[in-house]
């Protein structure tokens, strides 16, 4: 293996980083490993992998995680989930005025990475743990580390964590949750992401991304994200199979067109000034409108 180089992509689920996540990784020939941190808990429930396979018998993690075990010298996967569960959360980011040494989760990172690289065979891996505290425990293990802070309108968010989704890869649906509850985490996510991307210094490549304009125009955005660590772009690469962790539902539905989905705009007026009061803040600093054509309330033209 030569130098290795990790996207990480760091933000609120439901805002395109499975996507982003999978187009990246063909992009610059890598491995898209999902949300690697659920790795772990992916393997105790019996999860599937994208590849169609239970987590434990996919020819990826099936190997990657005795690897793991053996470089921890654990003897059992619930040793590395509980490991996993001891994981400092994003309100410490936000909260915690210096890093705490977090040797453990340090060296269970650097054990997987150098597993997920070998079974793979790629020294470029994309991880979309979403987790700021998670992408932390990156930064302290990868030799070249690019973060991508992806946002999106925190009122598509909300409409759409307000509905429960089927994923196929687990017994019971995606959990929902509030619109207040959605907006508080939106909030509480992306303050993360900007403490953790303040603090890490000018060696670390960081770009704000956001949803909307990756959809407009993705096969723009994927090589302009890749080219910050001047990897070579393949345009049409593509692998027959993927074996990501959790993720987006519609990671199973391969080669799905990629539309704007702007349905929140149907959402009642209530919940959408209620989403907006809490992240006007931050919807004004990445240039999110807090009045939307389309919407609801909305006077009808004459
Ligand atoms: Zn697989």
């Amino acid at each position: 293996m030569g130098d290795t180089l990790s996207y990480f992509v760091i933000g609120m689920g439901r805002s395109g980083s499975t996507v982003l996540g999978s187009l990246l990784a063909r992009a610059v020939d890598g491995f898209y490993c999902g949300e690697l941190h659920l790795l772990w808990q992916s393997w105790l429930a019996d999860r599937l992998c994208t590849c169609g396979t239970s987590v434990r018998t996919c020819p990826v993690w099936g190997e990657v995680v005795p690897d793991v075990m053996r470089a921890s010298k654990v003897s059992s996967v619930e040793v590395l989930a509980t490991i996993q569960s001891r994981q400092m959360r994003d309100r410490e980011v936000l909260l915690r005025p210096r890093w705490r040494d977090d040797v453990e989760h340090v060296a269970l990172r650097r054990h997987t990475e150098e597993a997920v690289r070998r079974v793979a065979g790629t020294d470029v891996l994309v991880d979309t743990s979403h987790s700021a505290a998670v992408a932390y425990v990156a930064k302290c293990v990868a030799e070249a580390l690019q973060f991508i802070h992806l946002v999106r309108d925190p009122r598509a968010v909300a409409f759409s964590s307000a509905r429960p989704k089927h994923d196929p890869s687990m017994q019971a649906p995606m959990p929902s949750r509030s619109p207040m509850d959605a907006a508080l985490r939106w909030m509480g996510v992306n303050l993360a992401a900007e403490r953790l991307l303040r603090g890490v210094g000018e060696d670390t490549a960081a770009r704000r991304l956001r949803y909307e304009d990756f959809v407009h125009d993705p096969t723009g955005s994927v090589p302009e994200l890749a080219l910050l660590n001047d990897v070579v772009v393949h345009p049409t690469g593509c692998p027959l199979i993927e074996h990501s962790i959790a993720g987006n539902p519609g990671r199973f539905q391969r080669d799905q067109p990629l539309r704007l989905d702007e349905r929140w705009k149907s959402m009642p007026p209530s919940e959408r000034r209620q989403v907006e009061l809490i992240t006007f803040p931050l919807m004004l600093r990445y240039g999110y409108p807090l009045r939307v054509s389309g919407s609801r309330d909305e006077p009808l033209p004459r």
